[in-house]
């Protein structure tokens, strides 16, 4: 037997980066957790000393000025810094959806033009949803129509994370009303902030992640050039799900990091805890649901780690290994910051301790990028087809 059979773990880079990134959360970023919850403002700190770091956007490739991360190595990060934050680590995350389709099927004009700019500090979102087209994104009614050297567009996009920081939206829009399937008719488009008819509206008022803002945002024919079209014309619905394929896992690491800075949190509280004499971790009620939190934990790690690999490499199962990864991790968080809540005793409903927070962030775990039964419908037609 090798003594260092190191075939199923992550290699010394990936933990010397996890180190790295947990000794800039804890320093930086968890200070102002609270405030950032408590007023509902922009994690402004977190930005800068991601932006400082490189942590803003570690997936952009180097040749566009990014750190090149393979997806591991971008959920590390996405994990640690939600452990402390979870509106701080939608800066990488959403980071990452917003650019994921031109990554993927961006010419390299634009590719120039957007993943610089991301890897320089600007920020990028995602618009997919709209009021009326949630779950089901192909009754989308946002249109886009070319205009000589331009394409125009004219609709409203909901829910968008980030909203009004951002510099660059990917934009997904109806181009041919009559295709005979709904999905080859939407094609995906990048706008920036400054282009004439774009704007922002109202924030949401939310459960959790209130750090981040969240807004409608407005198209009156709003007018792009003509190479801002991602790809070709009619594959921006494909483009959106491939682009969820390498985001999925990424919410489930977030999921991950929320879920582990409960576990934390519980485990440091019971140790101090007084009750009947002795410290409340010693009872076996107590030690077995810390057990269960991190077995829990566990298992969703491993499921985030093997869905990005998964991905990356294009396998067969790589859709239902990322909804796979992003529902069990997201049902783990939710599950988790609930007994870290119980655990703390009257103490954990306040916002005394982050616990109550954490719970309210793992909500929308469970419901962006494709709610969990949505993920569920994504995994069975895997088992199901052929
Ligand atoms: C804070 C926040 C941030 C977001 N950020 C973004 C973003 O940046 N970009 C973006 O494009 N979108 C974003 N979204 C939108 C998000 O992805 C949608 O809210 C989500 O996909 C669900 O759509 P819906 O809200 O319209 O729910 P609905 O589709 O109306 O669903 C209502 C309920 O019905 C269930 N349901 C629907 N269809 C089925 C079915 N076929 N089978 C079983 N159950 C079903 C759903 O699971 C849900 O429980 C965000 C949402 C929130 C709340």
């Amino acid at each position: 037997m090798d003594e260092n059979f190191g075939l199923y773990q992550l290699g010394e880079e990936h933990d010397a980066l996890r180190e790295a990134v947990r000794a800039l959360a804890e320093k930086e970023i968890a200070p102002h957790a609270a405030d950032v919850d408590e007023q509902e403002r922009y994690p402004t700190e977190a930005l800068e000393a991601l932006n400082k770091a490189g942590f803003n956007a570690p997936h952009v490739p180097e040749a566009y000025g990014g750190q090149g991360a393979d997806p591991i190595a971008t959920n590390i990060v996405i994990e640690e810094i939600a452990r402390v934050c979870a509106s701080s680590s939608l800066i990488p995350t959403v980071n990452k959806l917003g650019t994921m389709n031109v990554v993927l099927g961006g010419s390299e004009e634009l590719k120039k033009q957007v993943l610089t700019d991301i890897a320089a500090g600007a920020m990028a979102s995602y618009a997919l949803s709209e009021r009326e087209a949630g779950s089901d994104t192909s009754a989308m009614r946002t249109k886009a129509v070319r205009d000589g050297d331009h394409w125009v567009i004219n609709g409203t996009k909901c829910w968008i994370t980030n909203a009004g920081v951002s510099a660059w939206y990917t934009v997904m829009a109806v181009t041919d009303p009559s295709a005979a399937k709904p999905a080859d008719g939407v094609s995906a488009f990048v706008v920036h902030k400054d282009d004439p008819g774009f704007s922002v509206g109202p924030k949401e008022r939310k459960l959790g992640v209130k750090g981040s803002p969240t807004h409608e945002i407005y198209f009156e024919n709003c007018t792009i050039p003509g190479d801002r079209i991602i790809g070709e014309p009619g594959q921006g619905l494909r483009l959106a799900f491939r682009t969820l394929d390498h985001t999925r896992h990424a919410i489930g690491a977030q999921a991950l990091g929320i879920a582990q800075g409960a576990l934390d949190a519980s485990v440091a509280y019971v140790k101090e805890r007084k009750q009947f004499g002795k410290a409340v971790a010693e009872f076996q009620g107590v030690q077995f649901m810390i057990a269960d939190m991190a077995m829990k934990i566990e298992a969703a790690r491993h499921l985030v780690y093997a869905a990005a690999s998964k991905v990356n490499r294009g396998t067969p199962d790589a859709s239902f290994a990322s909804s796979a990864a992003k529902t069990f991790a997201s049902d783990t968080a939710m599950a988790v910051t609930t007994d870290a809540v119980q655990l703390f005793g009257g103490a954990g409903y306040t916002r005394d301790f982050p616990v109550e927070r954490m719970m309210r962030d793992a909500k929308i775990t469970q419901i962006y990028e494709g709610t969990n039964q949505i993920q569920r419908i994504v995994m069975a037609r895997h088992l199901l087809k052929g």
